[in-house]
């Protein structure tokens, strides 16, 4: 099994690329392509939540507790919260991830369970799209391809150490097909993986098609306002 630091280098590596051939040729935003870069460095991380309490898992949890409630900050803007109701969802959001996700991976996962399978990347894909409420579909898209990215490099690199080149040829440890999986042994984690991930498939698909609504509305008003722009802009006259 590859260690810690074999993972974040992978996937440091692969987001690095897909950041600057997005920048490169895209002619995606610097900005942009360096958030990509650094979720598809941190999901490389994401798949061995599972392997128990540890430093690993506690600075993963906390790391995560505090850039989700960022990562949410738009989209809590965009229901027209208060900004107390929206510190207050940002602390929420913290101490649910903290204690509330640690708790569930410390005491329901097992190593090389469900959290090690392709389904598990499409479910941290779709959690990070509905996160990341940006308006430009393409920049939602693009940030959510790099965790996705990033956690799929994780699989294919314990893949790749669990095949070991011996005198006659490869030979396959224990471990090989257990990461890059679409089901595993047991019955209720494969359900759950699948459930959620058709739940949250269709909430995104739902939110994708309201936000381009949304901006075919925002267009469209845009557009109806400009003739009136090019007229010198007077100053209201109030009479007293
Ligand atoms: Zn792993």
């Amino acid at each position: 099994m590859p260690g810690f630091r074999v993972h974040i280098t992978g996937s440091s590596i692969v987001g690095l690329g897909y950041g600057a051939a997005a920048w490169y040729v895209g002619d995606m935003h610097p900005m942009t392509c360096t958030l990509g870069a650094g979720l598809c460095a941190v999901a490389g991380m994401m798949p061995d939540l599972d392997s128990g309490p540890g430093i690993p898992l506690r600075e993963s949890v906390a790391f995560a507790a505090a850039v989700v409630p960022m990562m949410m900050l738009h989209r809590l803007q965009q229901t027209g919260m208060p900004l107390e109701a929206i510190i207050l969802c940002g602390a929420a959001m913290y101490l649910a991830i903290r204690f509330g996700l640690s708790w569930l991976l410390k005491n329901y996962s097992y190593h090389r369970g469900m959290f090690h399978s392709l389904p598990a990347s499409a479910i941290a894909g779709q959690v990070t799209f509905l996160a990341f409420a940006a308006e430009e579909p393409l920049r939602r898209y693009f940030v959510s391809s790099a965790v996705v990215l990033g956690f799929l490099t994780h699989l294919v690199l314990d893949e790749i150490w669990s095949v070991k080149l011996g005198m006659f040829g490869p030979k396959f440890k224990k471990s090989f097909g257990t990461a890059l999986k679409f089901h595993g042994p047991v019955l209720w984690p494969n359900l759950v993986t699948y459930v959620l991930a058709l739940a949250l498939g269709a909430l995104a698909a739902g939110d994708a098609a309201w936000t381009e609504k949304l901006a075919t509305v925002k267009r469209q008003m845009e557009q109806a306002a400009r003739p009136y722009q090019q007229y010198p802009f007077q100053q209201w006259q109030y009479r007293r």
